[in-house]
């Protein structure tokens, strides 16, 4: 199957997993597991920041942040489209009583400057009390402008708030704009990133900042469930993906572009957003039935929603581009 519905689909490789094999291994959560020691020392380094500590997925990496920069009653600014606030069940309410300050995300995927200032509210009994905003980037694919991120961050300290990134694909952000991934988190006090997405590995996020942050992280992480034992095959795994496929990400965005190509030229198919290794668009509401089960039928796998999101990732090559354009286009010409 071409499978475009997300980059989280990718297997790992038989280099990784020769990695993972290899790994030696010790008990993560009493602090001796020296693979997985190795890997958040080498990630801190790369990150710029004091220390880094691994997760099993990016929504509890990017729940503890928010617990370890909040206390019960504080509230956190957040974009309505952002991850951490639409597609994490809420957990920063349910589990870290952290009140969310929703604004609405501009078209670039930031949130405006005046509506940050506005948002944070004043030190009075009435009010939940401003203390983090909230950043993603990439989000919807689309690399956050670097003169935004510095102006936001600086706002935020401004007013007294701390500064988090949900960072799930940072990786790509730095590939696409070729900037060190250390001068992406060097703004915010804390970033979360994630391996197990365009990186191929099949689990395991990771959240850097001050070993202060990181000292109330992991025992929030233990209290969530998120410590585990002999994690140095996870870490294996991530260290494989950020020794040796980082770079790789620019073949996606490569593909994602041709791709976007491809489907601008179907009648009545409109790309919305081609932005590192996404593309968004529209397809006539009639066809989205029909030519779902064509593709299904023809080995490629995709989520035909009104906004349809396709994902390239390492899993994904030219010739399957090219195959997905041409299935596309043997649909439409016969409809
Ligand atoms: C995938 C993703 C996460 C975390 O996802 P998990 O599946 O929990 O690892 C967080 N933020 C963004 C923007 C993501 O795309």
């Amino acid at each position: 199957m071409i499978d475009l519905r997300s980059d989280t689909v990718t297997r790992p490789t038989a280099a990784m997993l020769d990695a993972m094999m290899a790994a030696p291994v010790g008990d993560d959560v009493w602090g001796d597991d020296p693979t997985v020691n190795a890997f958040q020392a080498k990630l801190a380094e790369e990150a710029g920041k004091e220390a880094a500590l691994l997760f099993p997925s990016g929504t509890q990496s990017n729940l503890v942040a928010l617990i370890a920069h909040c206390e019960r009653g504080d509230e956190y600014i957040v974009g309505q489209s952002a991850h951490t606030y639409r597609y994490e069940g809420g957990g920063a309410a349910v589990l870290g009583s952290i009140q969310p300050q929703p604004i609405e995300n501009a078209i670039d995927g930031s949130l405006p400057l005046e509506n940050i200032n506005a948002a944070v509210k004043a030190d009075d009994f009435h009010f939940a009390r401003t203390r983090l905003l909230a950043l993603e980037n990439t989000i919807g694919g689309k690399v956050l402008p670097a003169d935004y991120v510095v102006k936001a961050t600086e706002l935020a300290r401004e007013r007294g708030l701390a500064t988090h990134l949900d960072g799930a694909r940072l990786f790509n952000a730095s590939v696409a704009t070729d900037t060190p991934l250390k001068q992406l988190c060097l703004p915010f006090d804390s970033v979360s990133l994630c391996f197990s997405k365009g990186l191929g590995a099949p689990i395991g996020s990771a959240l850097v900042g001050s070993q202060a942050f990181i000292g109330r992280a992991r025992r929030w992480r233990k209290m969530v469930g998120g410590g585990m034992r002999q994690s140095g095959i996870i870490a294996a795994a991530c260290q494989h993906a950020l020794e040796h496929h980082v770079a790789d990400l620019a073949d996606d965005h490569r593909r994602a572009a041709r791709l976007a190509e491809g489907l601008a030229t179907l009648p009545g198919v409109k790309v919305t957003v081609q932005a590192t290794n996404m593309v968004f668009a529209h397809f006539p509401d009639k066809h989205i039935k029909p030519l779902s089960s064509w593709l299904k039928e023809h080995g490629i796998l995709i989520e035909l929603l009104y906004a349809t999101r396709f994902v390239v990732h390492r899993d994904i090559n030219d010739a399957d581009i090219d195959k997905v354009v041409a299935v596309m286009e043997a649909y439409f010409s016969r409809h």
